[in-house]
């Protein structure tokens, strides 16, 4: 059997779990025999799945680091497909080379860079060694713009979201899509 590598990266809601599970789906149809593993750390949408901020969810293994992605996998299976894959660090790219190497069709999406604006290693190296590498965008929450970076909001109590990078106690944080001209952490690059 040929293997191969697909990546699929961006800012967080891009559309990475989305297109990730929109592949799955057609090599099912197709018959191949497809296994869908996260990282044990990423339980925060249900344990047993991956899931897109859409809904859909797919039920999925977990994997403890990318060595044991291989060993979950039956030697019938054809198809692997990693979501979050940025949860498994330097390790992942020899795991996903080897593992093509010997025939498998490794789909990987995950986060390719970090809410102040940085590549996210493993997934732009990844990218580099791959068939197939696919960049998609968020949609910008401030202009709806194509959004290529996710920042850091704080909300405080009443609601309002503070400026990214201030720490604000007691706040709570989340994850806005933006596009380069409201990409507020553009401000501290070097
Ligand atoms: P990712 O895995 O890249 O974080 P998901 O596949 O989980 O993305 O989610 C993509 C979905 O998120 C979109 O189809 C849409 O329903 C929803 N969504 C919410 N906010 C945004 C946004 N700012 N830009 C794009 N999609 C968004
Ligand atoms: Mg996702």
């Amino acid at each position: 059997r040929r293997g191969r590598v697909e990546v699929i990266s961006g800012p967080m809601f891009a559309g990475k779990t989305e297109e990730l599970l929109r592949r799955v789906r057609r090599a099912r149809i197709a018959g191949r025999r497809v296994e869908v593993v996260h990282h044990a750390l990423d339980d925060r949408r249900g344990e047993g799945l991956v899931s897109s901020h859409s809904g859909l969810d797919i039920p999925s293994r977990a994997a403890t680091s990318a060595a044991e992605i291989l060993e979950l996998v039956d030697p019938a299976v054809e198809l692997v497909a990693v979501d979050e894959a940025q949860f498994f660090g330097p390790a992942l790219l020899d795991v996903v080379q080897h593992a093509a190497d010997a025939g498998l069709v490794m789909i990987v999406a995950g986060l390719d860079v970090t809410f102040d604006g940085r590549p996210f290693e493993p997934i732009p190296a990844l990218g580099a060694l791959a068939e197939r590498a696919d960049r998609l965008t968020a949609v910008c929450t401030v202009c709806g713009e194509d959004a290529p970076f996710h920042e850091r909001v704080v909300a405080s109590a009443d609601g309002d979201s503070l400026t990214p990078g201030v720490e604000h106690v007691g706040g709570v944080e989340s994850y806005q899509a933006r596009c380069r001209v409201h990409f507020e952490a553009a401000r501290w690059r070097a």
